[in-house]
């Protein structure tokens, strides 16, 4: 691979907390605003802060930005999510899950996931990857 990574200062200024982290997911998949899953309405949906859920005015359905994507039904942070893509984008000889659950404070299981689920997204060129892989 010959992309080039953030710095970790860039990538602790993109992603200062969760709230950081979720916007940049939202961002690079939504550039014009939530899009429901369920009808495909664009920018017609409210959050709702309580569930930490988008509600699509078109039919009422809920949402998050993990919808149908390798992320989905995730019980981590999107900041976690963003730290072990971070790791795993610059570990340029690969980064065990061992490494990878002390790193980033969780268990072997779920850095194991975490990994196979986040090589699986380069694989197929996920767009939600490209702003930390290709920024500078
Ligand atoms: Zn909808």
């Amino acid at each position: 691979m010959n992309e080039a990574a953030l710095s970790l200062r860039d990538f602790n200024r993109l992603f200062p907390d969760e709230e950081a982290a979720r916007a940049w997911f939202e961002d690079s998949r939504w550039p014009a605003g939530p899009v429901c899953p369920a009808c495909g309405s664009v920018s017609d949906a409210y959050w709702l802060k309580s569930v930490r859920r988008w509600h699509c005015k078109g039919c009422t359905r809920q949402f998050t930005v993990t919808a149908g994507t390798p992320m989905h039904r995730t019980h981590l942070p999107l900041l976690v999510w963003a730290q072990a893509i971070y790791l795993i984008i610059v570990s340029s000889k690969g980064i065990s899950a061992v490494k990878m659950a002390e790193m980033l404070g969780v268990s072997y299981e779920t850095a194991w996931h975490l990994g196979h689920r986040i090589r699986a997204m380069m694989a197929e060129r996920n767009p939600q990857l490209s702003g930390i892989v290709e920024a500078t």
